[in-house]
Parts: C-alpha cells; structure tokens; sequence
C-alpha cells in the first residue's frame, strides 16, 4: 500500500519543529516502488567479523587492556532498570537495555568499530602485497620488525569532529603507520591531546566537520603510500560497524531476550553522519528482519540525515537532493561533538533509504538530563553524544507520529513485552573534570527535562 506524500497536519507539524530545532519524531513512510541501494549480503558482514579474530591475537599485544577478551573489541549488553524507573516510562511499555559501546576498549566510543576495522584491513592488504603476511600465519608477525618498517613507510589519514580521529590515530599509531587526522574547530581540545600524546599529528581547521574531511581527503589524494578514511564513503567502516550486529545477536541469545513477532526489539542510535547506525542497523535488519525497530536519534540543530531521509521521501520539496541541515535555516551547534554533523553520507542514506524506521531529534539540554539520569541511576559514565538514544521510547510512546508508527505496525499489543535497546556511543575516556561538568549542567537540567 502507498501512502501518498501530502504534506497532512503531521507533516506540516514534522517540518516546523525541524526548523524551529525543537525535538520531533519522523517515521519514515512506506513506498512499495524504492529500489535497494544495497549491494551487501549478511556475508560482507561475517568477513568483517572475521577480520576482527584473525587480528584479535595482534590486538591483545599492542594493547595489553585487550588480553583479558583476548583482543576482542567489544562492549557489554546491560539490562538498565535504574534508568528505565528514572525515566518513569508508562506501564507495560517493555524493558530498556543498553548497549555500552562507551566502554570499548582502545578508542572509548562506537568509533572502535569502524575505525579500527579500516585500518586493519588497509594493514592486512599492504601486509599481504608485500609478502609479509601468508594465509592462515599468525598475525602477530605484523608486530616484528618487516612489518613495521613497511607500515612506518605509509600514512593514514581521517577527517573526523573527535571521535574517529581517536580511533584511526590509536590504531594507526599502535601498528606503526605515520598518522594524521583533520579535526574540526568544535573538536574537544583533549580529544587532541590524547591523540598528541601518542605522536599522531593533529591537523586543526577553521570549519565544521565537512571542512575537515575535505582538506584531509585532498591531501592524500595524491600520496600513493597514502590512505585515507573517508568517513562520508567508506564500504569498510560501514562493514566493521555492521559486525556489531552478530555479536549483539549472541548477546541476545545469552540474555534469553527473545526477537520475533510478539517481542519486537527497538534500537535507538545516535546519528553523526550516519555510517555507524547505518551499518549497524544494516546487521540488525538482515538478521531480525521486520522483528527489529531502527530509530537514528540526532541534535535538533544537525539532524543531518533526517533533511536527508526527509528530502529523498519527497518531504522538503524546496531542499537539494543532498541537503544540510544549513539548508533548513540550522546551525550546527551543539555540545554533542559526535553528532555535529551538517550532511549525511550518501553511502549510508542509500542503504537506509529502504530501512530505516524513523529519526528523532533532541535538544542539548535533554542530553544532558539523561548523561545524569544515567549516571546517578546505573553509575555509567558518557559522554553527550551518547546520551540520545534515551529519549527515543520516550518519543515513541508519546508523540502523534510514534503512536501512529506503533498502530501502523500493529504494535501495541505486543509492547508489553517489547525490548528497548539504546546505544551508548561513547564516553571511555572523558576525562573526569569534564565529565564533572556535563554532570552539573545534566542535574540542573534534569528537573526541566
Ligand atoms: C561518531 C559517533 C556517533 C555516530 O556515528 P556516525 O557514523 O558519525 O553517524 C555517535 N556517537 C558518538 C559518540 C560518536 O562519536
């Protein structure tokens, strides 16, 4: 069934808030015609999973914080009660989980993920062109000295707002490549010095995100023995990020949470430019299909990929194919430095183009309520990109367009046992005076949000 696009009444509300930035629900609307952009299979996905273990005994000994998971790279699923009272849901509306990927190892966000995944693949290709690294050998061996003199002849490069710079810089630096990343003015200033620290050179400029990504990537167009993870294109982060989703599905299966008709499973992930939620739900959507609920939560002032969700499903009629949030009259500005984001990634919305279930957005003052909310209730330490996720049920239950999502799909009567799973995306490292200052401003916050 086709629903035609008519701007109705929700619509007409959907774009007023978008514009006045304050927080709304989109769902995406139903179109029988769209053709899929995507040319993964669950298979791409097990390949990245794959790469992960043949590299965790390499990774257990560059970062002795590994050797407990023996080189795993991942977080844990919690069962969140504390927050869930704190948030004071309305009865029956299931159970709130969260999945800690601000506690991953190395690189203290999601970032991990994708990032690291880039890297070790450019690594194990160079490795294998050079002869250095047979099928089935050991990948330590990329620790002795061949490999690394080979690595200390190659650069890597990133253009990020803080986050995946930290990433690419750790893993890059750890393995012996010379490495630079492009960060943006809004980056935070210790997000550098840590990167500093470990004799990654950080490159500052004047603009946003954007900017940043486009002066790193013109530099390297040119080095043959350079490389460049481009984060508003790259098959291969969205890949790493996309294992994510097997090892959630264990996880699942170890809680005893079940996924299917009469126990829907929600996602709620924080969007920058899209890539990490997109992969992730990408891997979720192959494996739980309709049983899975994908909602990306972004800033009110850079909902990047709602103006381009919103724009392909024919609903900003006077914006450009590929608009930003700039377009929309927004600003950018925000204090959630891994969600600032002016545009989208075309390679992310094409493949969420057919898949995504909605988008919400979030006024800073909100994250801060519920980094504290979080904190006070379950102890846990994130950062405010991180918190965005927590006001999506909230969205959900409440507002004109998540009740008619829930009727549409007929929902409502299996909501009960609904599971609600929010991404926690980063926070590891913040150091303590800073996340001190979050805390404050989130308390004082709390009570008006
Ligand atoms: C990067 C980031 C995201 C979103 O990832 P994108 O690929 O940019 O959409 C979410 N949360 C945090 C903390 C991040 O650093």
């Amino acid at each position: 069934m086709n629903v035609p696009d008519a701007p109705d009444a929700l619509h007409r509300q959907t774009l007023q808030s978008l514009r006045e930035a304050m927080p709304l629900l989109w769902t995406r609307p139903a179109r029988a015609t769209t053709a899929d952009a995507s040319t993964w299979t669950l298979d791409d996905v097990r390949h990245a999973s794959d790469r992960f273990q043949r590299f965790a005994p390499l990774l257990a000994l560059l970062f002795p914080e590994l050797a407990p998971a023996e080189g795993a790279i991942e977080s844990p699923l919690l069962r969140a009660e504390g927050m869930q009272a704190a948030l004071r849901w309305p009865r029956a509306m299931g159970k709130l989980w969260i999945k800690a990927d601000h506690d991953l190892p190395v690189a203290g966000s999601i970032k991990a993920r994708g990032g690291l995944h880039e890297v070790l693949e450019y690594a194990e290709t160079l490795a294998r062109r050079e002869g250095l690294l047979q099928a089935g050998q050991d990948y330590r061996v990329l620790a002795e000295p061949a490999a690394r003199a080979c690595f200390a002849g190659h650069r890597v490069a990133v253009g990020s707002t803080g986050n995946l710079g930290l990433a690419i810089g750790v893993i890059a630096s750890a393995l012996g490549f010379q490495a630079a990343v492009h960060m943006s003015a809004d980056a935070k200033k210790w997000k550098k010095a840590r990167l500093r620290a470990r004799g990654v050179t950080v490159v500052e400029h004047a603009g946003d995100y954007q900017k940043a990504v486009a002066a790193g990537r013109a530099e390297m167009r040119d080095d043959p023995r350079g490389y460049f993870v481009d984060d508003e294109r790259s098959p291969s982060l969205f890949l790493g990020y996309a294992a994510a989703a097997l090892h959630l599905r264990e996880q699942l299966r170890v809680a005893g949470i079940t996924v299917d008709d009469a126990h829907p499973l929600f996602v709620y992930l924080p969007c920058g430019v899209g890539g990490a939620p997109a992969g992730i739900a990408f891997g979720l959507k192959e494996i739980f299909g309709p049983h899975v609920h994908c909602f990306f939560a972004e800033p009110t002032q850079s909902p990047c990929f709602l103006v381009r969700m919103m724009a392909g499903s024919g609903q900003l009629p006077d914006a450009p194919a590929a608009p930003s949030i700039y377009d929309v009259g927004l600003n950018n500005l925000t204090e959630a430095d891994g969600l600032a984001v002016p545009r989208a990634s075309e390679l992310a919305a094409a493949v969420m183009a057919t898949r995504l279930d909605g988008v919400y957005t979030v006024a800073d003052d909100r994250l801060f309520a519920d980094l504290a909310r979080l904190y006070d209730s379950e102890g846990l330490r994130i950062e405010p990109s991180a918190a965005a996720g927590f006001s999506g049920p909230d969205q959900l239950f409440t507002s004109a367009a998540g009740q008619a999502y829930l009727h549409t799909h007929g929902l409502a009567p299996a909501m009960g046992d609904a599971t609600h799973l929010v991404w926690t995306t980063g926070g590891r490292f913040v150091p303590p005076e800073e996340f001190d200052r979050f805390l404050s401003r989130g308390r004082s916050s709390a009570a008006d949000n």
